[in-house]
């Protein structure tokens, strides 16, 4: 299975807002599976879609003991906010401080397979859900700072070390 190329912020298909996926045949389970394994080469918790150059609603998450691969999400409840440091696989060697996101969600969506599913997340694992659904909308973390001096500069050692920064 192949382990695709990870873009960089520069790129504008990052910009983009993906396309919902109608059609759910087997590409789209081999799409999961081949983010999944990307995601892990990278050492990242969550990937996106349009992180691998592919302008679809879909993302790939996994911490502890949470697994999910998600199409089309929808967030259709958030409570709570809290502050937490962010980083991204598309951002290398940076991570973002502070950055605002509900403390508890429920993401509503479809598996691989276009069967319905919801999703309650909290903390960490909540935050990388809206940090995936954000990549899906063209938006980055860097949008999401309220100052400049949030973004934060860090060594590779320091990246992978540090648990509430891990690249999603
Ligand atoms: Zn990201």
């Amino acid at each position: 299975m192949p382990i695709h190329k990870i873009i960089t912020a520069e790129n504008p298909i990052l910009r983009r807002k993906a396309k919902k996926i109608h059609r759910f045949d087997p590409s789209i389970q081999k799409l999961a599976d081949e983010m999944f394994e990307t995601m892990h080469a990278a050492h990242g918790v969550g990937l996106a879609a349009p992180q691998i150059a592919q302008s679809l609603r879909i993302f790939v998450a996994e911490y502890e003991d949470r697994k999910v691969a998600l199409v089309n999400p929808e967030i259709v409840k958030a409570a709570g906010e809290v502050l937490g440091t962010e980083g991204c696989l598309s951002i290398p060697g940076y991570i973002g401080e502070n950055i605002r996101r509900a403390e508890k969600v429920v993401v509503k969506g479809q598996d691989v397979r276009g069967k319905n599913i919801k999703v309650n997340a909290e903390g960490w694992f909540a935050r990388v859900l809206q940090h995936e659904i954000d990549h899906l909308d063209g938006i980055l973390f860097l949008d999401r700072l309220d100052s400049p001096e949030d973004l934060r500069e860090v060594s590779e050692e320091e990246e992978l070390e540090e648990e509430t920064g891990a690249a999603v």
